[in-house]
């Protein structure tokens, strides 16, 4: 059993009424329009729940990654789009977190628990699972490193006010080579491309990102040149666990909509739930994600412990076991909805669109067996 505390209790008690009242009734329409919910950012940051993770000298509350979690469960069982502001949030500053000097936390960080955004910028057209294939390059002139290069799908990309990017400092040396930089909205060269049309998780913004000469303060390098990748696996390592319990809460807010349907459905005389078909579903949907949950708990117990070896193999195993169950349990409860599940009068085919993004991002479903393979081998494949 997890016990909480007075105070995680407070924490998720709060969390739970303002997904009654401002998250669950958006939902549907920011999925509709795509359009992101500024009216909740201002939510969450009025009641200290947009960056909960940063410590409280930082304008956090200084949470663990535990309580971070089911904070996270909690928004994706009505709206995984609004539990991802949370967590494009913790992905831009937890580098920063992790690897900035005190100079750059005492700058950067308060302003992102009071309403500012941040984004986690590594990705680029020709570099995603091989990440160390990207192109972007820093070439340091004076006071400035000079960016060039591209980003694509970055989460929060084009609002963000704070991009945490990667750039190869010396690209000779491979992953000793990559830098991580703190990227200011407003920065000289830093233009903007489209921002995407999804197919799920459609409260979000991906945005393409340009580097044309883009000058960058010396002063903003996060940790040491050539460092980055110090920064950006705890960083991913962490967002798998955070991509975990976002898959868990989805596929606990499809199965609660599941179960009250299938209690309310008349087929042949009686409702649909006293069909054995139907609790087989229900049971192995219920099962699977009491799994996950799990899972995603004890991953977060190694970071809480600043584990971090173990961490890394729980956190990418979490995250492809919850988001393939996400995918299978939103796929059932629309099966278990009929006709009714297809349609857009009801949640579950959004989530069902949301799911399948989580087996995407924070490294796909098959590089977190990559991961976990190769933390179980180690050199000896
Ligand atoms: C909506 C969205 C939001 C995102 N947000 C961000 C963000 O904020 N910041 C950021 O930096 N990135 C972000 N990403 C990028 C995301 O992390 C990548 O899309 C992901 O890592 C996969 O890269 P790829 O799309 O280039 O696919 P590819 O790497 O081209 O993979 C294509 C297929 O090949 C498989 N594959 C590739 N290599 C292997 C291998 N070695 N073994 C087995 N299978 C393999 C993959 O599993 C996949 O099925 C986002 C992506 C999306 C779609």
């Amino acid at each position: 059993m997890i016990e909480l505390n007075s105070e995680q209790k407070m924490i998720l008690e709060t969390v739970r009424q303002i997904v009654k009242d401002k998250v669950r009734p958006r939902a549907a329409e920011i999925d509709e329009r795509a359009e992101f919910p500024w009216d909740t950012v201002k939510i969450f940051a009025e009641n200290g729940i947009l960056a909960p993770l940063l410590p409280e000298k930082y304008g956090g509350i200084g949470t663990g990654y535990l309580t971070f979690s089911m904070i996270l469960e909690e928004i994706a069982k009505a709206c995984a789009s609004s539990a991802l502001i949370l967590i494009a949030q913790a992905d831009g500053f937890l580098p920063i977190l992790y690897a900035g000097n005190d100079a750059q936390k005492d700058r950067y960080l308060p302003g992102l628990a009071g309403g500012k955004l941040a984004g986690f910028a590594a990705t680029e057209p020709d570099a995603g699972s091989d990440i160390l294939s990207m192109k972007s390059s820093a070439v340091r002139k004076g006071d400035f490193y000079i960016l060039n290069g591209q980003k694509c799908f970055i989460t929060n990309g084009s609002i963000a006010d704070i991009l945490t990017v990667y750039a190869f400092t010396d690209p000779e040396k491979g992953p000793t080579g990559i830098s991580a930089f703190l990227v200011e909205k407003g920065f000289k060269g830093l233009c903007y491309g489209k921002d995407e049309n999804k197919m799920g998780m459609r409260g979000s913004i991906n945005s393409q990102l340009f580097f044309e000469d883009m000058e960058v303060p010396a002063e903003n390098l996060i940790g040491r040149e050539g460092k980055g990748i110090a920064s950006m696996m705890p960083a991913l390592d962490t967002s798998r666990l955070f991509s975990a319990s976002q898959a868990v809460g989805l596929a606990q807010g499809a199965i609660d909509e599941a179960v009250s349907y299938a209690g309310e459905r008349i087929q042949f005389g009686r409702a649909i739930s006293h069909l054995q078909a139907i609790q087989f579903m229900i049971a192995d949907m219920e099962a699977g994600t009491e799994a996950a949950r799990l899972m995603a708990y004890r991953a977060a117990g190694y970071l809480d412990a600043k584990e971090w070896r173990p961490a890394r193999k729980a956190c990418a195993m979490a995250k492809f076991i919850a988001s393939d169950n996400a995918m299978k349990v939103t796929t059932d409860a629309v099966q278990i909805m009929g006709g009714y599940g297809y349609m857009k009068d009801y949640p579950v085919e959004r989530m069902m669109r949301d799911a399948k993004l989580i087996q995407i991002y924070t490294g796909t479903n098959q590089i977190m067996r990559l991961v976990t393979a190769r933390e179980i081998f180690g050199n000896n494949r």
